[in-house]
């Protein structure tokens, strides 16, 4: 079934069906997010039952915050825990060029998510779709309509189709998607504290092979990386096992993983140098 509907996505153009591989133990920290999902992925599978109970169809949430710190990781993660494909709405290309496209295009994505049902819906980055509503600069008229079509779709929708919605900045986004009764709930997720940088250590150093974290003193690497996103830790993991294995050594080592952090500009240095 999944193969057939994955040719019927495909042949679509505006949504694309995401491989999934990312499970909730390759996320580290984001604990509250990922408890409340897990609590709808509960609902979702038993759908039926749950309803008959007297519990509402989840909606969906809206996940807001820094870049590489894991939205869209919980998004495919999530799919794979409600065992159900996961879509992709890629906005750029429904915006469209002639009068009415974007508005047809999005009736007809929401139409497919429909019909691909019980799915997943994943819109990355949404706040680029309604730029241009209350003033918020980009695309006016065209926005706005949009925005009413989905709005009124998240509001009514009857079909067991969960929406995450992943921005980098509330800002950018219409209060009246912020506003309650749209989403379930909205997150904001952060750079990583202590505990979680130790965490996503490990995940990426144990992805990678390095079973023996014996030799690697993460509480060091923690220490060192303050301000950095769960990529750029990813980012120095890659680099670190990359130069140890140039370098002929057995395995990583601390120093290897050191090295690369001492050169690295961790996002929130970036973003601070911007501001200042
Ligand atoms: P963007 O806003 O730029 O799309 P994002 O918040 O969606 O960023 P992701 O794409 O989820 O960020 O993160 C990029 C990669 O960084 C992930 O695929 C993962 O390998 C790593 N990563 C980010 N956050 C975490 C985390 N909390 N735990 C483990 N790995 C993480």
């Amino acid at each position: 079934i999944i193969d057939e509907k994955f040719q019927v996505v495909k042949k679509s153009g505006i949504i694309e069906m995401v491989q999934l591989k990312e499970e909730f133990s390759d996320i580290g920290g984001l604990s509250n997010l990922k408890n409340w999902l897990e609590k709808k992925a509960t609902i979702f599978q038993n759908i039926k039952k749950a309803q008959e109970y007297g519990v509402d169809l989840p909606k969906g949430v809206l996940i807001v915050g820094m870049p590489g710190c894991g939205k869209s990781l919980t998004a495919k993660a999530a799919a794979q825990l409600f065992n159900v494909p996961l879509l992709r709405l890629d906005m750029g290309r429904l915006l469209g060029q002639y009068v009415g496209e974007s508005e047809a295009n999005m009736r007809k994505a929401i139409k497919l998510t429909e019909a691909i049902s019980p799915c997943v819906l994943w819109i990355d980055e949404v706040e680029k779709a309604f730029a241009g509503i209350n003033g918020l600069g980009g695309g006016g008229e065209v926005s706005t309509r949009l925005f009413g079509n989905f709005l009124t779709w998240m509001q009514e929708k009857t079909s067991p189709t969960f929406v995450i919605a992943t921005a980098n900045d509330i800002i950018n986004l219409p209060p009246e998607l912020l506003r309650k009764g749209r989403f379930d709930e909205i997150f904001f997720v952060d750079f990583p504290n202590e505990k979680e940088r130790e965490t996503i250590f490990q995940i990426h150093l144990k992805r990678r092979r390095q079973q023996d974290l014996h030799n690697i003193n993460i509480q060091t690497l923690v220490s060192k990386t303050k301000g950095y996103s769960g990529a750029d830790i990813e980012g120095v993991v890659i680099e670190g096992i990359e130069n140890a294995f140039c370098n002929k050594a057995s395995s990583v080592k601390t120093q290897d993983l050191e090295e690369v952090i001492k050169k690295t500009r961790s996002l929130s240095e970036v973003l601070k140098d911007r501001i200042d």
